[in-house]
């Protein structure tokens, strides 16, 4: 499935700080609400910046009893570290990166963000420590202004200038009659899908996580559109912990370490090279996507013949 949080209500989780004087956006927000059982422990700390070291120790989760999908997941992902996780449909990828920002609590095990359980922390402050961004961007019915500043009432023009400059959204909005304010959505301006994910880049630069979580796209962009979404999300990586649901070679190339899921556990983990030289699971995960692709650019090195 190529959608973040298959049920709709999980976008609501996201929205943690929306802000409450747009009409309609809260109500949306209160109707569709996060899983009732996740709340804050009596205790719960307060966490203020995260250094981003997450810790996944046997991690277990299923979404119904008897039906187990992460079946002891061990994960240590330094700070900064960019992570992609890759494996067949249906394997857990997705599943793990939703359990990070709490959108389900494990069955099993435990997620240790900066060495505290996550269970543990205050969870309007670990979701506001972290970013994530979706495959099927959620836009509201307002103008851009609001729709990259929602999470950030208190954003000056010259932030919000900003992340329009770094997700490479600047010289789009320029073009429009009403710049900033022009009103998107339903009533507004069409976006293109391109131009929706790097707004939702926009909103990431403001909101500044220390954890980012990228649900790449299946979909097809063109080349320079492509090309200008990779640029800003790598900006937006850098200096944060990133966990990808990665499907682009491209991506997968550049993560610092790849962890291979497969059937609810990490099979492999290391470099794109070491594991391409491994020769094991990750090797044919990625010769079957060359054929898939059709296009050998370049990722893999020719096999030594015999
Ligand atoms: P894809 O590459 O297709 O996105 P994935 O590796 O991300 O796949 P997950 O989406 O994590 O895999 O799914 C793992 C398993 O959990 C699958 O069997 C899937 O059907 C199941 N699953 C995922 N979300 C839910 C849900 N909300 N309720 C019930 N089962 C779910």
């Amino acid at each position: 499935v190529n959608v973040f949080f298959r049920p709709v209500e999980k976008i609501a989780a996201v929205l943690e700080t929306y802000p409450k004087g747009i009409a309609g956006f809260r109500r949306y927000t209160e109707f569709l609400h996060t899983e009732p059982d996740i709340v804050d422990a009596p205790n719960a700390v307060p966490v203020d910046r995260l250094t981003g070291a997450i810790a996944f120790r046997d991690v277990r989760f299923g979404y119904r009893a008897g039906r187990p999908v992460l079946q002891g997941i061990d994960l240590e992902v330094r700070p900064g570290e960019t992570v992609a996780f890759v494996g067949p449909s249906g394997a857990g990828k997705t599943t793990i990166c939703s359990l990070v920002p709490r959108f389900y609590d494990v069955t099993g095990g435990a997620i240790l963000i900066d060495g505290i359980d996550i269970r543990q922390m205050r969870l309007a402050d670990l979701r506001r420590r972290i970013g994530v961004v979706q495959q099927d961007v959620f836009l509201f019915s307002g103008t851009i202004r609001e729709n990259i500043a929602y999470g950030r009432l208190d954003a000056t023009e010259g932030e919000i200038v900003s992340a329009l400059r770094r997700a490479r959204l600047e010289e789009t909005v320029a073009a429009l009659p009403e710049g900033l304010d022009t009103v998107v959505g339903e009533r507004g301006v069409k976006l293109s899908g391109g131009q929706k994910q790097r707004l939702s880049i926009a909103r990431m630069f403001l909101k500044d996580p220390d954890i980012l979580i990228l649900d790449e796209a299946t979909s097809a962009l063109d080349t320079e559109t492509e090309r200008l979404i990779q640029a800003s999300l790598t900006e937006l990586a850098e200096g944060r912990t990133s966990l990808v649901i990665a499907h682009r070679l491209s991506t997968i190339r550049h993560a610092d370490r790849i962890a291979v899921i497969e059937a609810g556990r990490i099979v492999e983990t290391g470099s794109h090279a070491e594991l391409l030289r491994a020769g094991g699971p990750y090797r044919r995960l990625i010769e079957a996507q060359e054929v898939v692709l059709g296009a050998n650019d370049g990722a893999l090195p020719p096999r030594r013949s015999p």
